[in-house]
């Protein structure tokens, strides 16, 4: 950016320093006189003109377009306060106040960290990257991928199921990064300030314990290679993913400021924690804990490192996801919520839809609980809502478009949805699940 102005300016000041006046001021860039300028602008030690300012202004617009691409890059001075930021949470996530308040602070904590970095101080503060423990559904994946929208930075899904060791088949770790830099537009430094999610974390727990298994390259190779990626290291990745070869050109990422969000269900991780706590799922007590002291309906709460380590995490992985808060199950009232209430809730999402073809779409309240009620007795949680949802409206998306001219309204009785809801492959739904 320097080098562009400053050719640019001494091109005139080459040219105008002969004539250059001693009292009259002049343009600290280009050296032109106040007389040969429109107009001078007087700073603390010196002065610029307007063109100066013209100019400046595009080389600052060209630089942020090539760069930027529409990403922030999050800093102390714009960051929005824990509060703040789970109050962004809140328009879109429904309940798990607990992670909302963990994940804030962390996030807070991670950008503050990034700048105090730039500032090189002594004390190096670690990165806080992130584990999210809670059923499929719940919503980690919205958490992390609001909390990137919220930022403006770069964010990728990892699935951990499809990671194996170098050299067999499945992915490389690296993949992770190239599909951030995929969603940076390959800009590098957005990309190095961006949130990585990976899913399914839970999946590559150690497998060691089964006999079956000579060699586990989908399990601890893969989180030992996880392992300097989470800490902070300089990779080389293959832009468009994939297995790396030799002649293949290489972009290097620094994962030092990108923050890592794992989630997993870790299922069965209850029965560990129950052991820990002293108490068992179903029965008594053991001494240290009473009863009453522990909420046995939900037991995640009470998710310890130690726990994760039980499960099959390495402990130098666990060590290098130190945010760790868990998510609850989503009930009746939750689930309601989540079609109602958030910012795109899935009904506003359809009467947007709808409207867009000049037609009010409406409820009657009972087909809210309906739709409730069958994601619940199908076991297809948050997912779910929009699977049957889609059901319910499919014949009234294909046929309203058509008659647009003369039909205004269409309103969604209990009785239209069961019927649709019937007509429906529900078999089909629980597999999309
Ligand atoms: P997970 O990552 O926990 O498996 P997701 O975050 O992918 O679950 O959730 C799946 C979908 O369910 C989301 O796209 C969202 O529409 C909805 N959803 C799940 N949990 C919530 C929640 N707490 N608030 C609002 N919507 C939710």
């Amino acid at each position: 950016m320097a080098i562009s102005f400053s050719t640019f300016a001494s091109k005139y000041r080459h040219k105008k320093m002969a004539k250059k006046n001693i009292k009259e001021q002049h343009c600290s860039f280009c050296g032109r006189p106040q007389s040969e300028v429109g107009l001078l602008i007087s700073g603390l030690s010196g002065h610029i003109c307007n063109e100066c300012v013209d100019q400046a202004y595009q080389i600052v617009k060209e630089e942020f377009k090539s760069k930027g691409k529409g990403f922030d890059m999050p800093s102390l001075d714009t960051m929005k306060t824990p509060a703040e930021i789970k109050a962004f949470l809140d328009q879109y996530v429904i309940g798990q106040e607990q992670a909302k308040k963990i994940l804030s602070v962390a996030v807070y904590n991670h950008y503050k960290r990034i700048g105090h970095d730039a500032m090189a101080t002594e004390v190096e503060i670690d990165k806080s990257n992130i584990i999210l423990v809670g059923e499929t559904g719940t919503g980690k994946t919205l958490l992390a991928q609001t909390i990137a929208r919220m930022l403006h930075v770069p964010f990728a899904i990892a699935d951990a199921t499809v990671l194996t060791e170098a050299g067999y088949v499945g992915e490389d770790v690296e993949s992770i990064l190239s599909r951030l830099l995929q969603a940076a537009d390959f800009n590098v430094e957005a990309a190095e300030r961006g949130i990585i999610f990976i899913d399914e974390i839970d999946k590559i727990a150690r497998k060691s314990d089964n006999p079956s298994i000579t060699r586990d390259v989908s399990g601890e190779g893969v989180q030992q290679a996880m392992l300097k990626l989470l800490e902070g290291t300089i990779v080389n990745v293959p832009p468009q993913g994939g297995r790396k070869h030799p002649e293949q050109k290489m972009i290097q990422v620094n994962t030092k400021n990108i923050l890592f969000v794992a989630g997993g269900a870790f299922q069965g991780i209850e029965r560990i924690i129950a052991a820990r706590l002293r108490t068992s799922v179903v029965g008594y007590s053991f001494a240290g804990h009473k009863d009453d002291e522990v909420d046995k309906e939900n037991l995640l709460q009470y998710i310890s490192p130690a726990d994760l380590k039980k499960f099959g995490l390495i402990p130098e992985i666990v060590g290098r996801l130190p945010i760790l808060t868990y998510l609850n199950p989503l009930d009746e009232a939750a689930l309601r919520k989540i079609l109602l209430e958030p910012k795109n809730a899935l009904i506003k999402q359809f009467e947007k839809l709808f409207e867009m073809d000049g037609i009010k779409l409406t409820f009657e309240k009972s087909v809210y609980d309906f739709i409730v009620e069958k994601s619940i007795e199908f076991k297809l949680g948050a997912r779910g809502l929009r699977s049957i949802l889609e059901a319910i409206l499919m014949d009234a998306m294909f046929e309203l478009p058509s008659d647009k001219k003369n039909r205004k309204t269409f309103r969604v009785t209990r009785r239209y949805a069961e019927e649709k809801f019937v007509q429906a492959n529900v078999s089909k739904l629980k597999v999309a699940s």
